[in-house]
């Protein structure tokens, strides 16, 4: 089983990238912010507490993430693996993460950092907004939050797999193809 965390700021092309490799490598991809969304735009009881909490940029109480990673991946016992996108997103996440995983008598491979500069997510994400409708893209103000709180809330986890020497990290400029192929460098060791 491969279970891929792909990490990295928001803007940085973790859906984009995942998208390509659960095609190549058959797995499926669970992307939280996705999943809020979804709740949201069907107006659930989990779409109404997430909501708040997305639009100023901050990160949803880990009880309510958690327990909705874990449906998630209970909803696939065929899976042969999955690639975990926004999530975890805390400590308390990637502990809850390691503890559902090995229930299943599995483990995380490996996480990789999609490594963008500062400016150019700010750039990304404001022109992802002309199309993705998306509140929290199209001001300067939340995306600026969002990376602040990825930098003080987020960045951890990185520490965290790396004690295991499970953290990687790739350029995450350049053409989609040139990243996809670094990424897959990585995964084929796994
Ligand atoms: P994303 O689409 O990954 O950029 O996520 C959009 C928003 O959803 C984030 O700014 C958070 O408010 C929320 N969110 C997504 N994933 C998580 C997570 N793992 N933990 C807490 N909040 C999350």
């Amino acid at each position: 089983m491969i279970n891929l965390i792909l990490f990295g700021p928001p803007g940085s092309g973790k859906g984009t990238q995942a998208a390509k490799l659960v095609e190549k490598y058959s797995l499926i991809h669970i992307s939280t912010g996705d999943l809020f969304r979804f709740e949201m735009s069907n107006n659930t009881p989990l779409g109404q507490q997430a909501k708040a909490y997305m639009a100023k940029g901050e990160l949803v109480p880990d009880s309510v993430t958690i327990g909705m990673l874990r449906n998630k991946v209970e909803a696939h016992p065929e899976a042969r693996g999955f690639i975990f996108d926004g999530f975890p997103r805390t400590i308390p996440q990637a502990e809850a993460l390691d503890a559902l995983l090995l229930e299943k008598k599995t483990t995380v491979s490996g996480l990789i950092a999609l490594n963008v500069s500062d400016e150019e997510i700010v750039q990304r994400i404001k022109l992802r907004g002309k199309t993705s409708g998306r509140p929290d893209d199209n001001d300067e103000d939340i995306i600026r939050n969002r990376i602040t709180v990825y930098k003080n809330e987020t960045s951890p986890v990185y520490d965290y797999y790396a004690r295991n020497g499970k953290s990687h990290t790739v350029n995450g400029t350049g053409s989609l193809l040139a990243i996809f192929r670094r990424l897959c460098k990585i995964i084929n060791g796994f």
